[in-house]
């Protein structure tokens, strides 16, 4: 049995809901599958500041639910359940919700998102939100005059390792090798910074903390073996993302990291309609805002296909 429908959106973070906005304002009747983390990575997030509109800030979740009620009050059909098969090589597209639900849908709109890779240590979970994080720009400002850490050598790394050092006092940057494999301009502003340590050939061995939060990190040199214990309150973890691309393989033309490709300045990918939104097409911004807008422009795309192949 299948259940037929004119728009489709998978995922639930700022990107999902706002295109649900625009899609259901628009009489596009949306039907959201919120995916395996309802509300996507913000759930994650205890404050989120620098989202336009909340002068005070607002909690990463209380933020989720007031655009899940955005999206309802215009009627979008907001349900539990996770897109594990999809099938658009014909149109209607197709996509199965939970190995079972089978939905065949005209326009779908991709917002699954990204999440961030983590190291494994035991502390990460513990001290999330208490000193562990994986966004600068999201929770650099609640360490600001303090001392911090940022565990990786990408461009990310790199990128956020800066952004610190002009709020921090400190910044122990942890590479675990004996280069990064940041872009050489990036590299050399993180080795002009008198901020920034480097540790090269060092690994995080534990995260130290109490019921406060985080205190210290232990790291081990894996060339000498030696071990360091350094004092500070924010690890910055930054060793990449991956987006939750799993199910398209072979169907959407995505980058060497597995990010799904859209048209320049379009929410377009390689198939017609089939768009995508936030942080599985975003490799460089990677922010609430920059995923709500692009959630806005895969609406309007679906809206402008659909209408223009006769089928709103
Ligand atoms: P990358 O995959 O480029 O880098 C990940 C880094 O994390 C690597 O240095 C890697 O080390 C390190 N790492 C991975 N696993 C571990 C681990 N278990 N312990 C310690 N270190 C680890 O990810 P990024 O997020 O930095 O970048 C992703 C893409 O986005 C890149 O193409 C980048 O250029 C792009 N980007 C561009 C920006 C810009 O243009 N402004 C800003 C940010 C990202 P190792 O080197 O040893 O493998």
């Amino acid at each position: 049995m299948s259940e037929k429908i004119k728009c489709l959106i998978i995922g639930s973070g700022p990107a999902g809901y706002t295109a649900a906005i625009y899609a259901s304002r628009a009489g596009l009747h949306p039907v959201m599958y919120q995916g395996g983390q309802p509300g996507g990575q913000l759930t994650t997030t205890t404050e989120v500041d620098n989202f336009p509109g909340y002068p005070n800030g607002i909690d990463g979740p209380a933020m989720m639910i007031d655009l899940e009620n955005q999206a309802k009050r215009f009627g979008t059909d907001v349900r539990y359940g996770m897109a594990t098969k999809v099938d658009f090589t014909s149109s209607p597209k197709k996509v199965w919700i939970d190995e079972s639900i089978e939905i065949e849908a005209d326009a779908v709109i991709i917002a699954t998102g990204a999440s961030a890779k983590w190291l494994g240590l035991e502390g990460e979970t513990k001290f999330n939100g208490l000193g562990v994080s994986a966004c600068a720009v999201c929770d650099g400002f609640f360490y600001r005059n303090q001392t911090v850490a940022v565990v990786g050598a990408g461009d990310t790394a790199a990128e956020e390792a800066s952004y610190l050092a002009n709020l921090c006092t400190k910044v122990h940057l942890i590479v675990r090798r004996g280069e990064m494999r940041a872009s050489l301009i990036m590299q050399e502003r993180v080795k002009n910074n008198p901020k920034i340590e480097i540790h090269w050939n060092s690994e995080t061995e534990e995260i130290l903390g109490d019921a406060n939060g985080v205190t210290g990190i232990r790291i081990v040199n894996n060339v000498t073996k030696a071990t360091e214990e350094i004092a500070l309150t924010g690890f910055f973890v930054a060793i990449g993302h991956q987006p939750n691309t799993s199910i398209f393989k072979g169907q959407l033309e995505m980058d060497a990291q597995e990010y799904l490709l859209t048209e320049k300045g379009s929410a377009r990918t390689n198939i017609e309609g089939v768009f995508a939104c936030g942080d599985v097409q975003d490799t460089i911004y990677r922010q609430a805002i920059t995923a709500a807008g692009s959630g806005c422009m895969a609406a309007l795309d679906a809206e402008r296909w659909l209408a223009a192949n006769n089928l709103h």
